[in-house]
């Protein structure tokens, strides 16, 4: 009787705003969790002031309608993708770095111990939020892994941190080393983007960007069937017993 292949630990993808985790790294979520891994999406902000155009088009807006429309579309985009969703609503544009956000971080990597992480780059000149992100969830991982934190949670281990595409990545010095094929989930990641109307300009640039990814995966050795892909940056260096 075969073994049965043990499932991996989960995925946390940190978002500063609520749709960041769709156009960025649907593929990669609802290709975890179409594996039976558990995907779970922590949404910093609403994205209510700064990344909801559509929105703020429309007569007599307000911000708190901003934000339950942004809720209501970011939790049916992560229920297409196979994912669990959680919103902090500290604020955007910009994201304030607060003991209490640190800390709210903090406790959801302890209580999720995720095997990976996914997050916005280091450097984005465009959009301090996404690089606070960035520098929070890296803070708040180091203090997950500290043995005198919290006594009662369990320290983490040592999760990767992927760093998703930015949307303009050679102002942000991203540079792939991780060409991920989403040809099999590409339909979620479409509809899930398609949810997302207060962005609904971002569609067809996030369906060519998955299509020149896809290429780039084939020439980099991958399959030929390869469509889509996503890429990502690793943080820290992968551990293994081959030369490959
Ligand atoms: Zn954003």
């Amino acid at each position: 009787m075969a073994t049965p292949t043990a499932v991996p630990g989960p995925v946390l993808a940190v978002s500063a705003h609520a749709a960041d985790f769709v156009w960025r790294a649907g593929g990669a979520l609802a290709l975890s969790a179409s594996r039976g891994r558990q995907v779970h999406v922590l949404c910093l902000t609403f994205g209510e002031k700064g990344e909801s155009q559509g929105l703020w088009r429309q007569p007599e807006m307000t911000l708190d309608r901003v934000k339950e429309v942004r809720r209501e579309e970011a939790s049916r985009a992560a229920k297409v993708l196979g994912a669990d969703v959680e919103f902090l609503d500290v604020g955007d544009y910009p994201l304030r770095p607060t003991d209490a956000l640190y800390d709210s971080v903090t406790a959801t990597i302890r209580r999720l111990n995720p095997a990976v992480i996914l997050t916005h780059p280091r450097v984005d000149p465009y959009n301090f939020d996404h690089a606070l992100t960035h520098e929070i969830v890296l803070r708040a991982r180091m203090v997950a892994q500290a043995a005198g934190h919290d006594p009662t949670s369990r320290p983490i281990g040592a999760p990767q941190v992927l760093q998703f595409e930015p949307h303009q990545p050679e102002q942000c010095g991203f540079v792939p080393n991780l060409l991920l094929d989403i040809t099999a989930v590409f339909d979620r990641k479409a509809e899930a983007m398609r949810i997302m109307g207060a962005q609904s300009h971002l569609v067809a640039y996030y369906t060519d960007l998955a299509t020149r990814r896809g290429v780039q995966a084939v020439r980099n050795g991958g399959s030929r069937s390869i469509t889509h892909a996503e890429a990502f940056q690793r943080v820290f260096p992968t551990v293994g017993g081959e030369l490959r």
